[in-house]
């Protein structure tokens, strides 16, 4: 399946609330969503009833598209967030957020998911001392992702670090603002999670 490459304003309307897909302009008064906030498309604005499958299916696309990623990742990783100890529902959340794209901005050196993948795609981060440049590699306890030193002349990455002290980091993560580098000292917990979301629908969904 195809990445979406339409506008990020639509899926938040399709979904009914705020996914904060474009960094600073989903804060700053300037969101689409809080001017309008009907479905997308013709008859966004009548009123709809949602049966139980759409509530279950909106949930899943909610999650998908707040992490940006494709179906049949997110289903690959439902199917191993079952086999781990534990609630499934969790499991998937934690997963999600230890993809290194969702790492680099928790910790604070992207706008957006979507501009932290981008930037991690443009190779301007290492984890554990080596360039990496694949934004679904999973973090795990005791790695170390930096901003490479070549990366820190970039203008577009030193806007980001001086306004670093003003993003607050998960606790999972020991930020060192100083050097652009964080350590994950934990895995993501359910309480990390930073927007609000019923993954027991999701669960509920792909176990039917
Ligand atoms: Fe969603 Fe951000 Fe667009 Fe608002 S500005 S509608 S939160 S992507």
């Amino acid at each position: 399946m195809a990445r979406y490459t339409g506008p990020n304003c639509k899926m938040c309307r399709r979904e009914g609330c705020k996914l904060y897909l474009k960094g600073e302009r989903c804060t700053n008064g300037k969101c689409a969503f809080d001017h309008r906030s009907t479905a997308p498309g013709q008859h966004g604005a009548a009123r709809k009833k949602v049966s139980e499958y759409g509530k279950h299916l909106r949930e899943k696309q909610k999650a998908r598209r707040i992490y940006g990623v494709l179906e049949n990742q997110f289903r690959s990783y439902y199917e191993k967030a079952v086999k781990m100890q534990g609630i499934a529902g969790a499991n998937l959340l934690t997963i999600l957020e230890t993809r290194l794209d969702n790492a680099v901005y928790r910790m604070g050196m992207a706008e957006s998911r979507k501009d932290a993948r981008q930037l991690v795609l443009h190779a301007h981060f290492t984890l554990n001392g080596k360039k990496v440049n694949i934004p679904s590699l999973l973090v795990k306890p005791g790695d170390v992702i930096a901003v490479r030193e070549t990366s820190k002349e970039s203008e577009k990455i030193k806007g980001l670090a001086e306004a670093l002290n003003s993003k607050v980091a998960p606790k999972w993560l020991e930020r060192d603002a100083q050097n652009l580098t964080a350590k994950v000292v934990a895995l993501p917990a359910r309480d990390d999670i930073d927007f609000e979301i019923n993954e027991q629908l999701i669960v509920e969904l792909y176990s039917k």
